[in-house]
């Protein structure tokens, strides 16, 4: 039998460009994959058009690739900061006008 391999993506482990062998296909998860360079265990990343790979963890498993992750928590760090910003106004005006 043929292995069927993913495309080409970075591996999380070893961080080589490689596509990853599936161990087992999964219908409502996604394939568990390994890395042929490092044999570590993979699977694809959840973000569209994203071909690297995210870690298999031993309770969960990541939905994205450590790439995907890191802009995620930027994102997510820019809008707190922006929310943050955009709650003060409200709280100055509140305190102001709190005349009894
Ligand atoms: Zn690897
Ligand atoms: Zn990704």
């Amino acid at each position: 039998m043929v292995a069927k391999r993913k495309p080409l993506g970075k591996c999380p482990h070893c961080e080589a460009m490689v596509q990853a062998i599936v161990i087992e296909e999964n219908n409502l998860r996604r394939d568990v994959c390994v890395c042929p360079e490092c044999s570590g265990k993979i699977l694809v990343c959840r973000t569209p058009g994203c071909k690297d790979y995210a870690l298999v963890g031993e309770n969960y498993d990541d939905e994205l690739c450590p790439d995907c992750m890191a802009s995620v928590r930027d994102a997510a760090k820019t809008v707190v900061g922006t929310a943050a910003l955009a709650a003060i106004p409200i709280l100055v005006g509140k305190a102001l006008s709190s005349d009894d």
